[in-house]
């Protein structure tokens, strides 16, 4: 029988984040993939945006906005879903991260991840935009350096192709973007430099535990034997928790998006809107997301989604009117009810590791989420606090059996009306 210290579960970015800080630690480490359809990493639009996404911004605003025009507001919201500080924490030292990662990855893996340094922009329509922006920027929770407000000859000056149709925008300093494929894809060439033994087109079916200890991994091929599995398949993941007795809200959120075909520089940051978010990649195309759907594993897209987000596009930069869009595709984020990610080791199971759940933020929670799991593993102190991330704090830990009869009660939904693009 073949062993590996630790066998990372899914090959997203996640997995393979943690499979390179792990390796880098001179673990010895088994990173298992079996890709499907829907994963995450490959829908995803690249944005690093700590401050937009924690105040509610990106998918935040868009999906508070489709709720509205559906008259769902959820009670006592008077705006987007803002999440607590220690996300913000979390989110902004995983930022952070990013340059000295670039480095890393180019120096170890081979690979530019396209690390660029944009800034996102909120774009104020109307009287509503501003009413939720202005306290936005009053309170900013990182404190005024890093916001700025726009005035509509400011932001013109600073993006020409954006619409004249503006009360002005609100710029977050210090949210950016990568390439997504290149950041998965250079994480596993560089655990794979470092001695991670990869293992693609793989299934999982089955983790074997004895006297509450995890011992094996098993595929259809080989049983691998090991003391530490990390679960690390995105929406998946409640099918691998469940291979060790334990119950995992995590379910996947569909997201919508479109790529226009490759442009010329036109745009010098993202924009998040409450129609859609923009993101001119480092190649041209320019990424369009996204909705938010509970539709279960269904990835297809939508008519009536690409609409929205086409009409929201052209809306903010009228000249997309006239551009062909080269693709469109779906992506299954692995959400949780109160919007963090599920992080570190439960109770019940020794051996067993959470590395999941990360949402809409999975790309720019990867540095830190790789670094706290190798942590973790090594048993080196921690370089942000667990605690908040733990799965204890959504559900007891209790068998799969108990927990059909009561579900964990989320602090806070994203859920939408089933198959209804936002
Ligand atoms: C449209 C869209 C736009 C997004 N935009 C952004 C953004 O701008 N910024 C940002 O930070 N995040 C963004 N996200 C979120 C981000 O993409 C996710 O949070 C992140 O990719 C999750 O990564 P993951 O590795 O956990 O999951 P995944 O990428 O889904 O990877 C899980 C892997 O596990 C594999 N797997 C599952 N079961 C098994 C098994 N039994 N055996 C072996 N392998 C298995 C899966 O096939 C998959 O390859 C976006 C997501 C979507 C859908």
């Amino acid at each position: 029988m073949k062993s590996s210290d630790i066998v990372v579960v899914g090959g997203g970015v996640i997995g393979c984040a943690v499979a390179y800080y792990a390796a880098k630690r001179g673990l010895q480490v088994t990173l298992i993939d079996q890709p499907k359809r829907g994963r995450a990493t490959s829908a995803s639009a690249g944005g690093l945006w700590p401050l937009g996404e924690s105040i509610g911004l990106g998918c935040g605003v868009i999906f508070y906005k489709a709720q509205l025009a559906k008259g769902i507001v959820p009670e006592g919201a008077d705006g987007p879903a803002q999440l607590p500080r220690s996300f913000l924490d979390f989110a902004m030292q995983s930022n952070a991260m990013f340059p000295t990662l670039t480095e890393e990855l180019r120096e170890t893996g081979g690979l530019d991840i396209e690390l660029e340094r944009t800034s996102l922009l909120y774009l104020i329509y109307d009287e509503a935009d501003e009413a939720f922006a202005r306290p936005l920027w009053r309170n900013c929770p990182c404190g005024r350096s890093l916001s700025e407000w726009l005035t509509p000859e400011e932001l013109a000056r600073a993006e020409p192709a954006v619409t004249r149709n503006v009360r002005g925008a609100l710029r977050f300093n210090g949210d950016d973007q990568v390439n997504p494929y290149r950041l998965a894809d250079a994480y596993r060439a560089a655990a794979r430099a470092l001695g991670a033994e990869l293992l693609p087109y793989t299934e999982v079916t089955n983790v074997r535990v004895e006297k509450g200890r995890v011992v094996a991994v098993e595929t259809a091929a080989q049983r691998i034997r090991c003391d530490v599995v990390v679960n690390a398949a995105g929406a998946w993941a409640p099918q691998i928790a469940r291979m060790v007795g334990i119950d995992l809200p995590v379910q996947p959120v569909r997201g919508q998006i479109i790529g226009t075909e490759t442009l010329p520089d036109v745009l010098s940051s993202c924009l998040s809107t409450t129609d859609c978010y923009l993101a001119q990649k480092r190649h041209g195309e320019i990424i369009i997301g996204s909705t938010t759907e509970e539709v279960g594993f269904d990835v297809g897209v939508t008519r009536s989604g690409i609409k929205t987000l086409a009409a929201g596009a052209i809306r903010a930069l009228p000249f997309l009117k006239q551009v062909n869009v080269k693709r469109v595709w779906a992506g299954l984020r692995p959400g949780t009810p109160d919007e963090l990610p599920v992080l570190g080791p439960i109770e019940s199971v020794t051996g067993y590791y959470n590395a999941c759940g990360h949402f809409r933020t999975g790309i720019l929670n990867s540095p830190l989420t790789g670094l706290l799991l190798a942590e973790l593993l090594s048993g080196a102190p921690l370089s942000f606090p667990i605690e908040p991330f733990l799965l204890s704090r959504l559900a007891p830990m209790v068998p799969v059996e108990r927990l059909s009869n009561h579900p964990p009660q989320p602090n806070r939904s994203h859920a939408v009306a089933n198959g209804e693009p936002s």
